[in-house]
């Protein structure tokens, strides 16, 4: 692992040749290290209803002028055969933290799509409690997402407040996460309001300290109805704030595939928004070997806003499902068959 002064070193770096060999080294140790292989993993967005008030969240729960849903379970299991269909490894099941997914009705579902598709289930609903946790990975569950998002407590904090009477530990979920068996997965945005270079290195130093099987990080993109999203919102001074850039997007992807090589790491959906026609390839390019096409039926996709002009907004799985194999295939890749487990996993156990 390279030390903190070579992170800070790349994370400020602007020539492009020196650029250009921060991408070939992410490049090489992706090859060497987790292969060829593009592992699709289908998306679905099961529910926009969410009771927290993240500043930088479309979908916290005061933004009145979203019509929220919750898809019903056949509804989702249909997705799920659709997933298995396409070829397709994985279904993550992404929700806001919406506690009308109750403990039990989350199990069954599990306990559905694994007995009815080959899939392997990835959990992304939130800070849930340590029982809901517990019964799901019972259910079958074999991953969870939950990104620390930064790791600047005080930003944290700012950025996403309590729950009354419960302090937000995201960590103590995340160590609690691997203690269950489940594949563990967390991440950043890039471009926080209030975000510095020395905070994006601190990421980088917990991606490696927390081992992490999956890592996803995308640009900050400013939503209009969010806190974070108002044109006055308080910023570091220049110089010490990190732009929501899509380069700076590049260099932390590059540096997390160097700083854990056998995670899986996405292309994610917010690079794709920033960079429409490349995104998704550069990404895959610079250290990411993990696409997350999205399989959220039409008529809910829209809804699911956690920020503006999200791509593929208005695909069809279908089109989602051509469009990622096209872009996989243009860069030379291969598409990556079976569950796709983490590397990482497979090393520690
Ligand atoms: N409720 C779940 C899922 C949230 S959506 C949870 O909190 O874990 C998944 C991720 O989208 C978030 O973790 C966050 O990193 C990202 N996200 C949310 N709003 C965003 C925004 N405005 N710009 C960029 N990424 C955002």
């Amino acid at each position: 692992m390279m030390d903190r002064h070579d992170i800070l070193d790349w994370l400020h770096e602007d020539r492009p040749e020196r650029l250009e060999a921060l991408w070939a080294q992410a490049d090489r140790a992706r090859r060497e290290v987790v292969g060829d292989k593009v592992h699709l993993r289908g998306l679905i967005e099961i529910s926009s209803h969410c009771v927290r008030l993240c500043g930088y969240c479309g979908l916290r729960a005061d933004h009145r002028d979203i019509e929220r849903y919750r898809m019903p379970p056949d509804e989702v299991l249909a997705c799920a055969e659709q997933a298995a269909l396409f070829g397709y490894g994985t279904v993550v099941l992404q929700a806001g933290e919406d506690y009308g997914l109750a403990r039990d009705a989350v199990a069954e579902l599990v306990r559905r799509i694994k007995a009815e598709t080959p899939l392997a289930v990835t959990l992304s609903l939130g800070e849930r409690a340590d029982e809901d946790l517990v019964a799901w990975r019972q259910a079958g569950a074999d991953r969870y997402l939950l990104r620390f998002e930064t790791s600047n407590p005080r930003l944290y904090r700012r950025i996403h407040p309590d729950l009354p009477g419960r302090v937000s530990d995201r960590f103590a979920i995340l160590r609690r996460l691997r203690e269950l068996g489940y594949e563990v997965g967390s991440g950043v945005m890039i471009g926080i309001p209030g975000q510095t270079y020395d905070d994006l290195a601190d990421d980088l130093e917990a991606f490696a300290a927390l081992d992490l099987d999956m890592i996803g990080v995308g640009p900050f993109l400013p939503h209009p109805a969010t806190p974070l999203g108002r044109p006055d919102v308080p910023r570091e001074p220049e110089g010490l704030q990190v732009p929501n850039t899509e380069l700076l997007t590049y260099k932390v992807l590059a540096l997390a595939r160097l700083a854990c090589p056998r995670a899986n790491i996405p292309s994610t959906t917010a690079l794709a928004t920033v960079n429409r026609a490349q995104g998704r390839e550069l990404g895959l390019m610079r250290g990411a070997n993990v696409v997350m096409p999205n399989l959220t039926p039409p008529q809910y996709r829209a809804k699911y806003e956690i920020y503006p002009a999200k791509a593929c907004l208005h695909e069809t799985a279908e089109q989602c499902h051509g469009c990622m194999l096209a872009r996989i295939r243009s860069i030379g890749r291969q598409i990556g068959r079976g569950r796709g487990d983490s590397p990482n996993r497979l090393a520690r156990t």
